[in-house]
């Protein structure tokens, strides 16, 4: 099964996404994640990609899917994978078609999260990530069983430099401009469907299981 998660930064798709890729048996690939990994071991990719990161902008498209690609030809990619953060971009979603299409393959789900503006400003203030295996919790919405600290593995929970209010409307607007025509993209192949992300997790997630197993 090929799943790609859409939707605004903040709506959740890290969130489902972990959920499916647990209950399914397949990875769950997030550029973000594999971008902070990078930056956190201060390589070449991950300093690059810092500078677009820090101003709320998106890493150029050749950078993001010379490493999406490589991540693909790993061995546990083979039963389909759970995609969060990419495509991004319309080159992006036309790299991934296209590479798709050299084996007869193609993307079974494009699942749109939908969550207004309004919404994402207090969903992104109170994320909280954590430092060593990267749970993520919301302060009132999903809060920690103590507060600062992971109940996976006990580390510390932080703030993401890039979820400060002023850097989020950059993120949004960058949204709406480059990521939002996708959801076009992919009803034009008959692949979209959209939950509504305002309910609880809880609710969600079995929104896009009955989705999932129709
Ligand atoms: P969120 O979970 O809030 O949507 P991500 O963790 O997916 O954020 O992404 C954080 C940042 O990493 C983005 O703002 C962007 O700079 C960069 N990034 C992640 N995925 C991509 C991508 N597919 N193309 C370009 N930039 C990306
Ligand atoms: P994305 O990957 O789309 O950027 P996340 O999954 O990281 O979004 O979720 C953003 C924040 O909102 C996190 O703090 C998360 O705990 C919280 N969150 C996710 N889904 C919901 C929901 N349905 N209701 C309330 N808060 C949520
Ligand atoms: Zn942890």
């Amino acid at each position: 099964m090929k799943i790609i998660m859409l939707g605004a930064p903040g709506a959740g798709k890290g969130t489902q996404a972990k959920q499916i890729a647990a209950k399914y048996g397949i990875p769950h690939i997030s550029t973000g994640d594999i971008f902070r990994a990078n930056l956190k071991e201060g390589t070449p990719l991950g300093l690059k990609a810092k500078e677009y990161m820090d101003k709320g902008l998106l890493v150029p498209d050749e950078l993001t899917l010379d490493l999406i690609m490589d991540r693909f030809a790993s061995d546990d990619c083979k039963n389909g994978y759970v995609l969060d953060g990419f495509p991004r971009t319309i080159p992006q979603a036309e790299a991934l078609t296209k590479a798709l299409e050299k084996n007869n393959d193609s993307i079974d789900f494009a699942i749109d999260v939908d969550v207004p503006d309004e919404n994402i400003v207090k969903r992104m203030s109170g994320r909280r990530a954590c430092v060593s295996c990267g749970a993520t919790y919301h302060v009132v919405f999903n809060p920690p069983k103590t507060e600062g600290k992971c109940d996976n593995c006990g580390a510390e929970l932080i703030q993401r430099a890039d979820d400060k209010p002023e850097t989020v409307l950059n993120r949004l607007s960058v949204y709406h401009k480059q990521t939002q025509p996708l959801i076009d993209y992919y009803k034009g192949f008959g692949k979209l469907k959209t939950v509504d992300g305002t309910k609880e997790m809880e609710e969600v997630f079995r929104e896009i299981v009955s989705i999932l197993e129709k």
